[in-house]
């Protein structure tokens, strides 16, 4: 059923950002501070007269990430009020870039970026049973917001570009992009229409609360299902907010869409235009930056193969792990065994796995039980060499003895070697 439609799917990506403070005031930027209300200020509590000043830092971090996914930086930013009400934002509105974003346009893998906004992020509704308590440590806190255009084909590709972006952010060290602890968030607006039809549809589906990439997809995929049954029903799909129940593996509605218009924006008066002249602007493109894409190349032209690179790349602190060990002197193919393949190596420091390697070249194996049989394969596979040995030719019995080296690293105790090479060729 679902292959008689096609889906239509963008995303809004929201990711906070990592800077020392927050995005409008001087408070200490740690949403995950276990003391309640102790990073805040009027400004971040929102109360009436105070003054907001934007970060420059989170400005710059965020074109900086802009930048790299290959997003078009715009040279105006005017910041606004969207007007609405709820708990975790006392002063009635969110300042946001709607208008005037820091990045319009450009694409990363194909996928179109409509807009990217740098706005702060709400405060922390904590339910207990009979109340509702509010931590204003996250109130404040600058929040990137990405939305590209409904350009994903299929849910696979939008799981994909999500993690590209993770990695990309983390690479960047503009923010942790950690889905389980909230700092990165998703959301998805998806509908459906006939093969064919270029119009897009006359609704959508806004999807909320996506906090890992399984989720993502089972939703999804239920979405995509009960759109097209509802459509072959002869039912109409109306625009609203769904939440997905992974017990039921269903999703439900929540509440019909807001129109933008609801949120009244206008400019915020106590922040001018932000002008980014080209000084700035080039201080931003010509930074020295490495990129998932690149390492790739670059681990790919080393000739790792395609499982190295992918955990190599996808964990960046092993592939420095993976470099500490090569500058050991170690080759990239061996360095990258060590680091993703021997589990023993993974609590270990690159000088204790060199250690190690060390006494594993040195040891010596006197064992004649491990010997004899290595010993015996060579012996077979020599057999011309073995008979120019009985012949009474000497060194033959070296070159036998150098095989055998050869098959065991070199650990081999030559002496034990030649004893056992003259007891079988007796
Ligand atoms: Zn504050």
């Amino acid at each position: 059923m679902t292959q008689d439609y096609s889906m239509v799917l963008g995303l809004e990506i929201h990711m906070q950002l990592n800077t020392d403070s927050k995005m409008f005031c001087g408070c200490k930027n740690d949403p995950f501070e276990s003391d309640a209300n102790t990073n805040v200020c009027p400004v971040c509590l929102g109360l009436p007269g105070a003054m907001p000043v934007p970060n420059l830092n989170a400005l710059k971090n965020a074109q900086l990430f802009a930048h790299s996914v290959g997003a078009k930086l715009q040279t105006k930013i005017i910041y606004e009020r969207k007007n609405y009400f709820y708990p975790d934002l006392p002063k009635g509105f969110q300042l946001t870039c709607p208008h005037n974003p820091i990045a319009v346009g450009g694409s990363l893998n194909g996928i179109n970026f409509r807009e990217i906004h740098l706005e702060e992020d709400t405060a922390k509704s904590i339910h207990t049973d009979d109340l509702t308590l509010i931590d204003f440590n996250k109130s404040g806190v600058p929040l990137l917001e990405i939305v590209t255009e409904p350009d994903f084909t299929d849910i696979d590709q939008a799981v994909e570009f999500c993690k590209e972006i993770q990695l990309i952010a983390r690479y960047l060290g503009v923010s942790e992009a950690d889905m389980e602890k909230g700092n990165m968030r998703l959301e998805a607006n998806i509908s459906v229409r006939k093969p064919g039809q270029v119009e897009l549809p006359n609704y959508r589906v806004e999807m909320k609360n996506i906090n890992s990439f399984s989720f993502m997809k089972k939703a999804l995929q239920h979405e995509l299902r009960r759109q097209a049954e509802t459509l072959v029903n002869g039912e109409v799909l109306v625009q609203e907010t769904r939440g997905f129940n992974e017990v039921t593996g269903k999703t439900f509605s929540q509440r019909s869409k807001e129109e933008a218009n609801d949120y009244r924006y206008f400019p915020e008066p106590d922040i001018p235009e932000i002008e980014v002249d080209d000084k700035w602007m080039s201080e931003i493109t010509t930074r020295d930056v490495l990129l998932p894409s690149e390492l790739r190349l670059k681990l790919k032209e080393k000739g790792l193969n395609d499982q190295y690179i992918l955990r190599l790349v996808g964990d960046f602190s092993l592939y420095e792990k993976y470099l500490a060990v090569m500058d050991l002197g170690y080759s990239p193919s061996e360095s990258a065994n060590f680091v993703v393949n021997i589990s023993e190596y993974k609590e270990k420091s690159p000088l204790e796995i060199d250690k190690i390697e060390k006494l594993k070249k040195t040891s010596k194996i006197t064992d004649e039980a491990i010997l004899s049989p290595i010993v015996e394969t060579v012996i077979n596979e020599n057999s011309k060499v073995v008979s120019d040995f009985k012949s009474g030719n000497a060194s033959a019995m070296q070159f036998l003895i150098g095989q055998v080296m050869k098959s065991t690293q070199g650990k081999a105790d030559a002496q034990i070697v030649a004893s056992i090479l003259n007891k079988l060729l007796a």
